[in-house]
């Protein structure tokens, strides 16, 4: 018989509810890191366990804030959790957490998630080859602000598509909160009006599902939109092989630029000068067998691998430069005061409207 030991949910010790941790350390929301808790454990505890189970896995969670989400995490059976916290405002109650969890449990970072890299934290023995069917001992999981999650998710694809940074560990899953809106755009298919280059972008690369959202009220203080909670599996190949990020990155924007997303009209503004746009983009559309008068939405994750590398064809035929720089993201959109558009400086950015 096997001990049930390390496949049971832990119970902590009693500690003090969210509310009360941020009154203790007076802690209000910062309203320019779109600080929104979520207070109650039922939700936190939903929000740990939707990604499957956690029982023995090493986790990083971003933005943990006071706590809840990683409490969530221990008591789920998580055998490490080691967090990546921007406000240090919160080290004293994740220190109370850490003492009542036991000093290996707990691991924390007070720093930046977006240049967070595990690769000396973790054993390389947790490594399982990418492609293992089973996914490694690590998961990534989160409660970020959108403004932050976005380009989190930019980084995070680049990652996947050179299997470095934390996907050297093997294709690790990945749970964050997104704008309702933007989840939607994540998941979208084929056809559907939701259809957008971030769709694209992320099934390229990973399997999206949009496991639940959450109202606004779950939050304190409340966000003005949905939340929506996203798992992200990367898949073991990506439809469109033997290309960068940025140069699938570039068609892909183009394809989707203009408001019909007509590719006659939006590829030969994007990828080609002016004066040869839309004669070239006929060819290129020619090349991938695609009707010059389709719509962006419309077209498959086949279909847009044969627009990529038939454009890479005709700019070694015709010899166009396509060292492609990467595209600016343009994130405009915060967790949840829409009117407060700060964004930090130094974040990449996502435009989440195109
Ligand atoms: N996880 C907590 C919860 O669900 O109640 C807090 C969520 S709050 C929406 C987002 C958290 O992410 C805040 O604690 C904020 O300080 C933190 N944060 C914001 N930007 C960050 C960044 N670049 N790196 C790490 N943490 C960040």
């Amino acid at each position: 018989m096997t001990s049930k030991a390390g496949s049971l949910a832990r119970r902590l010790p009693p500690l003090p509810t969210i509310s009360d941790i941020l009154r203790m350390y007076g802690i209000r929301a910062k309203k320019n890191l779109s600080q929104n808790f979520i207070m109650d454990p039922r939700i936190n505890k939903k929000f740990a366990n939707a990604g499957g189970s956690l029982v023995n896995k090493y986790v990083v969670e971003v933005g943990p804030g006071p706590g809840g989400i990683t409490r969530a995490l221990l008591e789920a059976g998580a055998k490490e959790v080691h967090v990546v916290e921007k406000d240090p405002r919160f080290l004293s109650s994740l220190q109370l957490l850490k003492e009542a969890a036991g000093e290996d449990k707990l691991h924390i970072t007070i720093g930046d998630c977006l240049h967070y890299n595990p690769q000396e934290t973790f054993p390389s023995s947790l490594a399982t080859s990418w492609d293992d069917p089973d996914p490694p001992n690590l998961a990534l999981v989160g409660n970020l602000p959108f403004n932050v999650a976005t380009p989190l998710l930019i980084r995070l694809l680049k990652a996947m598509d050179t299997r470095s940074n934390i996907y050297s560990f093997g294709r690790v899953p990945s749970l964050f909160t997104y704008q309702h809106e933007v989840a939607l755009r994540m998941a979208a298919p084929p056809g559907d009006p939701e259809r957008s280059r971030l769709s694209v972008v992320v099934q390229n690369w990973t399997e999206v599902d949009y496991i639940f959202n959450l109202p606004g009220g779950a939050f304190v203080p409340p966000p003005e939109v949905q939340v929506g909670i996203v798992k992200l599996i990367p898949l073991r190949e990506p439809y469109i092989t033997g290309l960068p990020f940025s140069f699938i990155n570039r068609v892909v924007t183009s394809i989707f630029t203009g408001k019909q997303k007509r590719l006659k009209n939006s590829l030969s503004i994007g990828l080609f000068p002016k004066k040869y746009g839309k004669d070239m983009s006929s060819t290129l559309l020619k090349m991938a067998g695609i009707p010059f008068d389709e719509t962006a939405i419309n077209l498959t994750m086949d279909e847009i691998g044969s627009i990529c590398h038939a454009y890479k064809q005709l700019c070694e035929d015709e010899g166009i430069e396509t060292n492609i720089e990467d595209i600016e993201y343009n994130q405009t959109t915060t967790h949840d005061f829409p009117n407060e558009n700060k964004t930090d400086k130094n974040l990449m950015q996502f435009d989440i409207r195109l």
